[in-house]
């Protein structure tokens, strides 16, 4: 894996890791993309709601819930290990 990137919007070389272009200001992310993390606790809010309501035990459902966001966190992590977006921001001037 490069330890360089090339910024898409102005194709200056970036470092592995920093979050701001030096040269055009864009926005890097890395890993996970925050909307999946939402739908991960999304997920586990309702798995714990329908493992609580099912069993009728809230601690099972606390527990159910805490796996989905531990099990799904972890998988992501692994699938996006290599994911890198740029998002320039266009401002007006
Ligand atoms: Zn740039």
């Amino acid at each position: 894996m490069s330890h360089h990137l090339i910024c898409p919007h102005c194709h200056h070389h970036v470092p592995r890791g920093v979050h701001i272009c030096r040269e055009c200001h864009a926005e890097i992310e890395y890993g996970t993309p925050p909307t999946l993390i939402l739908l991960v606790l999304m997920a586990a809010t309702f798995v714990g709601i329908e493992v609580s309501a099912l069993t009728a035990l809230p601690w099972l459902g606390i527990v159910a819930a805490a796996g989905v966001i531990g099990g799904l966190c972890a998988w992501f992590a692994r699938l996006f290990r290599n994911r890198v977006v740029f998002n320039r921001i266009y401002r007006m001037l």
